[in-house]
């Protein structure tokens, strides 16, 4: 009972239907036997009653038929196990009864025993099995010792048809009790025989799902980077060489955002279908993640063969690639290391082909890149920095400096650009043009230009205090943060702290910005300019050629890029772009700022041409915010240079 509550509670939902499904079957079939028994049991009382021997045992056959009925009867309440109790001890009772007071060993009864065997195998287990047994035997035992010793008669009967016929009884109920056992059994093998099928197709099911990508069906990670263990033991063994090909989709974030996410679909999965067309038996490739593929070469001869595979794989991407009737072109970036000479362990050969492979982006995309060593020795820089900036940014260990702004005409500092200095404790002074590409990359930028946005406003409402109170002054905006679109927020933060009107501070941002319309330009520069901070193009003339945004957007001043600007004095090219800038900005209704103002030369040059205002080292590099409030006071006390 104990037992099976146990079973009851542990047990899967689904053990738990074909365990009620077999009791269930149990009691049925013992109900039909019952049945059975009773009209075998009145088929015998009816011979012995015809053939005139309504006698003791026409009595006991009938209580069995009485007790059969109330076994059934406790059958059908469920009580399965006390009706064959019941059925079986009262089969043994009768029937050795029957034997003892028949003709002993001679009579047809044992001829009922392997039925009765069968029966108590069917509703009960081993244990009342072996006792029935046993009963039997001593019963025979019993008998035959009753015989021999004369207590009973010894003699067989005399051969009558009521004998013939009792057999045939005990034979035909046997018989059913056999047939009925059999038939079950081939159900229950016929079942499972259709449950282990049934599992070993959910056994595939799983491996697919488990190794596969259920979008492209082509193998997993898990999969591809069991695949390369493999290729990598073989190729030790052989001595052969196995190349990783790391591929990266060049513009699917694009075609995910503007055609959706089943062209998105779509696309990869004609990119799998024109990978595997390239590929030999023995490679493979496998879905790594989003728009990642793994290209596994085993057994390559030369680097040969492996720039054939990559140009190969280029190549099936150049077609155009039809997604829901939309024409798109795709292209990929590869970059692939090569077992043993870029490392023998799975991790290492993994990683430099995705250093490689960024090495391919950022040499222009569309192509493939071998890995080697100096990629490695960048990265480990590139690590060092982002950490090393992390912590100076933690530890307030980089400074704001400011670079005078003078107009040109009167010499008067009118603001300064705050420009970002770093000292690292062992590399020095490391210039912003190094450290600013590795803050942006590793989205470092963010929390790196709230900061300079901060300590400006704060050193201009020192230099407003100070009596430098119409000073504007000029920060740097990168284009991740202008991208990232909380950048109004921010500065509206940043000035309300240091109660700073919006009028003193500048951004100075880059063409770039202005060009990319997912960044939609339009609103955010309306709600800076909105919000009165003024806005600068930074480097101008270095970026795209169309001008057409200076007009759409509201912006204040031009900054000339140095590269014009050092060069005026030297090349009439860069004095004819310089003079055709300013006076383009000043049709625009925009101020000029020049940059690199080196020397007095190039100073008149440029007031001459009608430019406002310049910095540049002619004047002052960038200072500490107590110097360039000493020198603007100086500017302001000197006579016009
Ligand atoms: P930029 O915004 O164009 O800044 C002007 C750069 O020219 C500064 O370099 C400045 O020191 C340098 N410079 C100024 N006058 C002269 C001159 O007469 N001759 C020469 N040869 N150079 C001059 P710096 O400070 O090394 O900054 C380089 C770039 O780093 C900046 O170019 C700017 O793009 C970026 N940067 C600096 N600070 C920040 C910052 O706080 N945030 C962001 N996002 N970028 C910054
Ligand atoms: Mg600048
Ligand atoms: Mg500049």
């Amino acid at each position: 009972m104990n037992q099976d509550s146990d079973f009851a509670e542990t047990a899967l939902p689904a053990q738990r239907e074909m365990a009620a499904q077999a009791a269930s079957l149990r009691q049925q079939r013992l109900g039909q036997i019952l049945v059975a028994l009773m009209l075998a049991f009145a088929a015998v009382i009816a011979v012995n009653v015809a053939s005139g021997r309504a006698n003791m045992n026409v009595v006991m056959e009938g209580a069995a038929i009485a007790l059969f009925a109330f076994a059934r009867q406790r059958n059908r309440r469920g009580d399965v196990i006390g009706a064959a109790w019941i059925l079986l001890v009262t089969l043994m009772v009768v029937l050795t009864s029957l034997m003892v007071f028949g003709q002993g060993l001679y009579d047809e009864v044992p001829m009922a025993f392997p039925g009765i065997l069968v029966m108590a195998l069917m509703f009960a287990d081993g244990r009342v099995f072996s006792a029935v047994l046993a009963t039997m035997l001593l019963v025979l035992i019993g008998v035959y010792a009753l015989q021999a010793t004369g207590v009973l008669p010894a003699v067989p009967g005399a051969v009558e048809p009521s004998r013939l016929l009792v057999l045939a009884v005990i034979l035909c109920v046997t018989a059913y009790f056999v047939h009925t056992i059999t038939k079950d059994l081939r159900l229950l093998l016929d079942q499972q025989e259709a449950d282990k099928q049934a599992l070993a197709q959910s056994h595939q099911q799983i491996a697919e799902l488990a190794y596969h990508d259920p979008l492209t069906h082509l193998p997993n990670r898990a999969l591809g980077l069991q695949r390369l263990q493999f290729l990598l033991a073989e190729a030790r063994r052989g001595g052969h060489q196995v190349a990783v090909m790391f591929l990266d989709l060049d513009n699917f974030k694009t075609i995910n955002d503007s055609l959706g996410h089943a062209a998105g679909d779509e696309l990869l999965r004609q990119v799998s279908e024109r990978l595997q067309a390239c590929l030999r038996t023995t490679d493979m490739v496998a879905r790594l993640s989003g728009d990642e593929f793994l290209l596994l070469l085993g057994a390559v001869e030369d680097e040969r063969a492996i720039t054939t595979m990559a140009s190969k794989v280029m190549e099936q991407l150049a077609p155009v690639f039809n997604l829901q009737g939309v024409e798109v072109h795709a292209s990929g970036s590869l970059g692939i290391s090569v077992s043993p000479r870029d490392g023998d362990a799975l991790e290492t050969l993994l990683k430099h082909a995705d250093l490689a492979m960024y090495q391919a982006k950022a040499a222009g995309r569309n192509t493939f890149r071998f890995f080697d060593e100096s990629m490695n020795a960048n990265m480990l820089a590139h690590l060092h920095l982002v950490n090393a900036l992390r912590q100076a940014l933690a530890t307030d260990a980089l400074q704001l400096y400011y670079q005078p702004q003078l107009a040109l005409t009167s010499g008067r500092v009118i603001g300064a650009e705050a420009l970002l200095r770093w000292h690292h404790p062992e590399l020095g002074w490391v210039p912003p043009n190094e450290f600013i590409p590795v803050a942006e990359s590793s989205g470092l930028i963010h929390d790196l230009g709230t900061w300079v946005l901060y300590r400006a406003c704060r050193d201009a409402r020192t230099f407003r205090i100070q009596g430098l109170a119409d000073l504007t002054v000029a920060v740097n905006v990168s284009p991740l943060q202008f991208r990232r679109g909380n950048l109004k927020e921010l500065v509206a933060q940043a000035l309300a702290a240091h109660a700073l009107p919006p009028s003193a501070l500048e951004l100075e941002i880059t063409e770039s910005v202005l060009i990319d319309d997912r960044q939609r330009p339009n609103e955010m520069l309306d709600s800076l300019h909105g919000l009165g901070v003024r806005i600068a193009i930074d480097d101008f003339g270095t970026g795209y050629s169309n001008l057409s945004y200076l007009q759409r957007y509201p912006l204040h001043r031009l900054k000339i890029d140095r590269s014009f600007t050092s060069q005026v004095t030297s090349s009439p090219q860069a004095a004819g772009i310089v003079q055709a800038i300013i006076e383009m900005g000043h049709c625009l209704r925009l101020q000029l700022v020049a940059e690199g103002v080196e020397d007095m030369a190039t100073l008149t040059r440029l007031r001459n041409a009608g430019c406002e205002f310049g910095q540049g080292f002619h004047w002052s590099p960038a200072i500490p915010a107590e110097q360039f409030v000493a020198f603007a006071r100086q500017s302001r006390s000197r006579p016009p240079a």
